[in-house]
């Protein structure tokens, strides 16, 4: 490997939205991510929606008409 050609590569550690943090490796200085593996519906089993703006609602709500329309 030739010096001075490649990036650093550093141990950094990345968090997560859900305050879980874990040790990387990356050329990047810092990494921080909305889900992980400790917050994700997919690992947990668990139902846990960061609902923004409403959007969820929002969705909801047109459904409830959308199949309110279909009667
Ligand atoms: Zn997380």
């Amino acid at each position: 490997m030739k010096n001075g050609i490649h990036p650093e590569y550093n141990n950094l550690t990345a968090s997560c939205a859900c305050g879980a943090t874990f040790e990387m490796g990356s050329v990047l200085d810092e990494i921080k991510v909305e889900i992980c593996s400790d917050c994700h519906p997919f690992f947990t089993g668990k139902q846990k929606l960061i609902d923004t703006a409403g959007r969820i609602e929002k969705y909801k709500q047109r459904y409830a008409k959308h199949f309110a329309d279909k009667k």
